[in-house]
């Protein structure tokens, strides 16, 4: 810049100080005191590689594979090595996605197309299933039938899931592992229910896609069962970089077993005056820099160093889930299989969850309160990563403080006004009249700030169990509405 030629024009340095600034506000992404959104594999010398790649590739557009010949490259990779770690038959294929909601989505869409006979498509899902397949439902007319999965285990129930399988299914979906609970859905089982009636079967391993197959080789140590492309009757498979892959954010790959199965998937058009476009995913143009940075961490770590990375988040989540469970008032539901933990009241032991939350919120650490739904109670969820190995008595140590100091403050009670108002709220008629009413009653400061912390224009409470008591009282569907309004708050320039 030309000092003085550009005045409204922001230095260098000046911008990134502010960009540094700004980040001051958010969890931190490293150091395992987040327990979602963030995988940490403790390794220092990763973000910097991917930073370099990501550099080294960014202006690159996937758009077209011919013009950019090092990304082809690179996605064929990525993909060949997802196939090698994930079961995959010679004749398997993948396309490099940006996250684990496309992955999900084109799986779907996929599966829709392979059966354009069928009028009114339907897929048959666990309840547990993630949220995309319902955002897939959404997006691409496609029923979603949700069966009801085991009270105990929170496993997808086979005979429940054949007998929701009818003419209209395209698709058939488990879990490996399930977000919310951590377990595998019983796979070789959803897929023969799937293969008897001819209908597709994808298996959502976006998170633990890149553990699980290290976790079985050492089965010696009563590993994980099957769920990957080997099992008979499994079409399709997703599995998020991004996540235990420990690649920058932007990076899954969705598996098919065969091209035949990927095609519908694909969009063409050469009904326009441009480029014939030619899409293998939801995006046109496509960023080589999440892709590049992906292929060298994969690359740079490879599968020793994985193998290690799997068995340290293994042990720390075992660790945890055993310090947890001796905690006075606490239970971890069900018995997860991989490195996801959620903590449930234990009976009604006189103190609030979202309490505990709040607690350990204020000592340093970020848990992801999950309402109730169906068979599952609230509880918190924790994604623990190979970074948490060898400090899982912190970790421990504050949810022991944190439920003490629950304890003290006694369970949270929810306004009368509020619980009145949400008990007369219709999520289909809610207007914004009535949404101002409820941030009110909630206490909820939506003032755009001093600007003094950039980072955050409106202010959230530093306690957020009363907020969380309030959402967990409202029906889904209110839920849903109430913070759809919210979100439309905050993205406000
Ligand atoms: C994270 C996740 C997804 C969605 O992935 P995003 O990358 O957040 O879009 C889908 N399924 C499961 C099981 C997940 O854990």
């Amino acid at each position: 810049m030309i000092p003085g030629a550009n005045p409204d024009a922001t230095g260098v340095e000046e911008v990134l100080a502010e960009l540094a600034l700004l980040r001051r506000g958010d969890a931190p992404t490293h150091g395992g005191r987040t327990l979602a959104y963030v995988y940490d594999s403790g390794l220092a010398e990763l973000d910097e590689l991917a930073a370099r790649a990501h550099a080294a590739a960014g202006s690159a557009n996937g758009l077209d594979p011919t013009a950019f010949p090092s990304l082809l490259r690179m996605e064929n990779d990525l993909v060949g090595a997802a196939i090698r770690l994930l079961g995959g038959e010679p004749g398997a294929v993948g396309t490099l996605t940006s996250g684990g909601t496309e992955s999900c989505l084109l799986a779907v869409l996929a599966a829709r197309e392979g059966r354009r006979d069928v009028a009114d498509p339907s897929i048959v899902v666990p309840s547990t299933v993630h949220a995309a397949f319902r955002k897939a439902g959404h997006l691409f007319g496609v029923r979603v039938v949700g069966v009801p999965v085991d009270p105990t285990t929170f496993r997808a129930d086979p005979a429940a899931t054949a007998a929701a399988v009818d003419d209209t299914t395209v698709l058939v979906v488990g879990s490996a592992p399930s977000y919310a609970h951590g377990v595998i859905d019983p796979i070789p089982e959803l897929a023969a229910v799937a293969g008897e009636r001819g209908v597709r079967m994808h298996v959502d391993a976006c998170i633990g896609g890149w553990v699980l197959p290290y976790l079985r080789r050492d089965g010696a140590r009563g590993g994980p069962g099957a769920f990957d492309l080997s099992v008979p009757g499994v079409t399709s498979l997703s599995v998020d970089l991004h996540k235990y892959a420990y690649c920058a954010k932007g990076v899954s790959v969705l598996l098919h077993a065969d091209p035949e199965l990927r095609r519908g998937h694909y969009f063409a058009s050469a009904d326009w005056p441009g480029y014939t476009m030619l899409n293998p995913t939801l995006q046109s143009t496509r960023s080589g820099g999440p892709l590049a940075a992906a292929w060298a961490v994969v690359r740079h770590v490879g599968d020793d160093g994985y193998a290690r990375l799997a068995r340290s988040a293994r042990t720390a989540a075992e660790r945890i889930r055993d310090g947890i469970t001796a905690v006075d008032g606490l239970r971890v539901l069900g018995d997860p299989d991989a490195t996801l933990l959620a903590v449930a009241l234990d009976g009604e032991p006189g103190f609030d969850l979202f309490t505990v939350a709040d607690e350990l919120a204020a000592r340093g650490w970020h848990v992801q309160p999950q309402f109730p739904h169906e068979s599952s109670p609230a509880n918190l969820h924790l994604t623990i990563t190979a970074v948490n190995r060898g400090h899982e008595d912190a970790l421990v140590t504050a949810v022991r403080e944190a439920v003490a100091a629950a304890r003290a403050a006694g369970p949270v009670t929810l306004d009368a006004d509020l619980r009145a108002l949400i008990g007369v709220l219709d999520p289909d008629t809610l207007t914004a009249r009535q949404f101002a009413d409820v941030l009110a009653a909630a206490g909820l400061d939506t003032g755009t700030g001093d600007g003094a912390d950039p980072g955050r224009p409106i202010r959230l409470p530093d306690r957020m169990a009363g907020i969380n008591t309030m959402l967990a009282a409202a029906s889904p569907r209110l839920r849903e509405r109430l913070l759809a309004e919210f979100l439309g708050l905050l993205y406000r320039p």
